[in-house]
């Protein structure tokens, strides 16, 4: 479903982020990104969600040219923003619209982005809520949502555009434990249904059980790459056997 080609993203002359970063994702797969802080992380999903300027690389969505930045000018010689609804993403910190109601945030992409009529929208999100148990939030205002409520909105809403990925930034990392487990849970719940999926967690243990594949990226690159088994219990890699010391 994913293919990325030598990506290369700096914010500045002096800080290089990802230096020529390549890996491909079948469907169904399930990437774990694990990595020190400031290794890139959220900077890699963020180019995939098309939210970051690349500075050169290609990313392939289902087979199709998405982003190609050419190295030698640094401009962007191509991108087709309609693959980007392909992709769903949620962020560590809620993204949810203050102003609108919870059923207004799910309805607006549908509505705005692909034209879909405001009764049909609010159907299939009136369904999606009370599949998670949220139907009687609908009309709530985000504020009045425990923390765990608006991340599985955030996932909600991103799930009413038929994504074909979903990217995982730190979702739980700002929940009490009590209400990170009904959020893992829904992402659970995503991986039953085999959605391909790249999350990025310090969460070792939800990692273990919701990962098919673990990638260490470190430096701007991709250090190791493997099955969970592979990465955890074998890392071939000294830089990933010392990371994992420090947080296992
Ligand atoms: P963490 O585990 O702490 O979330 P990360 O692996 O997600 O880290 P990134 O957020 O991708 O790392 O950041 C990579 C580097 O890029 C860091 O040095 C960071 O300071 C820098 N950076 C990230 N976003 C920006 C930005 N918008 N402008 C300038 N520098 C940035
Ligand atoms: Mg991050």
């Amino acid at each position: 479903v994913l293919s990325v080609r030598n990506l290369r993203k700096q914010y500045s002359p002096t800080v290089k982020v990802l230096s020529g970063l390549s890996f491909d994702m079948k469907a169904g797969e399930r990437i774990v990104v694990i990595g020190p802080s400031g290794g890139g992380k959220s900077t890699l999903l963020r180019c995939v969600m098309g939210l970051e300027k690349i500075d050169a690389g290609i990313i392939e969505i289902e087979g199709q040219r998405y982003i190609e930045v050419n190295a030698v000018h640094g401009k962007e010689n191509y991108i087709d923003k309609r693959l980007r609804e392909n992709v769903g993403m949620v962020f560590q910190h809620y993204t949810l619209f203050p102003h609108l109601s919870v059923i207004g945030n799910l309805i607006l992409s549908p509505v705005k982005v692909r034209g879909e009529s405001r009764s049909k929208a609010t159907e299939r999100a009136m369904k999606m809520l009370t599949l998670l148990g949220l139907s009687e939030k609908a009309h709530a205002s985000p504020a009045m949502l425990s923390g765990g409520q608006k991340q599985r909105v955030a996932i909600a809403r991103a799930l009413l555009l038929d994504p074909k990925m979903m990217l995982f930034d730190e979702v739980t990392s700002a929940l009490d434990p009590e209400l990170v487990v009904e959020v893992e849970n829904l992402m659970l719940d995503l991986a039953s249904q085999n959605m391909s999926m790249i999350l990025v967690t310090h969460d070792m243990w939800f990692a273990k059980r919701i990962a098919t594949r673990v990638i260490f990226c470190a430096d701007g690159v991709i250090v190791e790459d493997g099955s969970p088994e592979q990465v955890f219990e074998n890392p071939s890699n000294q830089r990933t056997r010392e990371f994992l010391k420090k947080i296992m």
